[in-house]
């Protein structure tokens, strides 16, 4: 077994790449649970980390993976097309979207809904229910 030189220049360190959330034990992604995701460091475009285990064999996987890849996991629910939602977190671009200030949703004449707008570095905006 050799060992290959790291020859990394200072400005083009080797980005993390997405890994598609998988059990390797049981050769499926049928059962596994995300119990968490949060920004790279540094952040990543499209990028988060993941930390998820698989009900079926109790094995814990955490790495980096692309944010439709884990949308797929979480069994996304078609807020929006390459936003990841998990708990009161909504990921887009890689990174939990920021609160854009509170609006009021007129959906009926009659019903108001309050919304939060929330916005993504890339102007993404969406408007989820408080
Ligand atoms: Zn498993
Ligand atoms: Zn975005």
């Amino acid at each position: 077994m050799s060992t290959t030189p790291l020859a990394i220049a200072p400005t083009s360190v080797s980005a993390p790449s997405g890994r598609r959330p998988w059990c390797e034990y049981c050769h499926t992604d049928e059962h596994l649970v995300v119990e968490s995701i949060g920004p790279l460091s540094p952040s990543q475009r499209d990028l988060v980390d993941v930390e998820y285990t698989c009900s079926e064999c109790d094995g814990y996987y955490a790495h980096p993976a692309a944010v439709c890849q884990v949308a797929k996991i979480l069994g996304d629910d078609g807020t929006a097309p390459s936003v990841l939602r998990f708990g009161h977190d909504y990921i887009h671009c890689g990174e939990p979207m920021q609160d854009a200030g509170r609006d009021i949703y007129r959906g009926l004449p009659d019903v108001t809904v309050p919304t939060r707008i929330l916005r993504c570095r890339c102007g993404f905006r969406l408007a989820v229910p408080n």
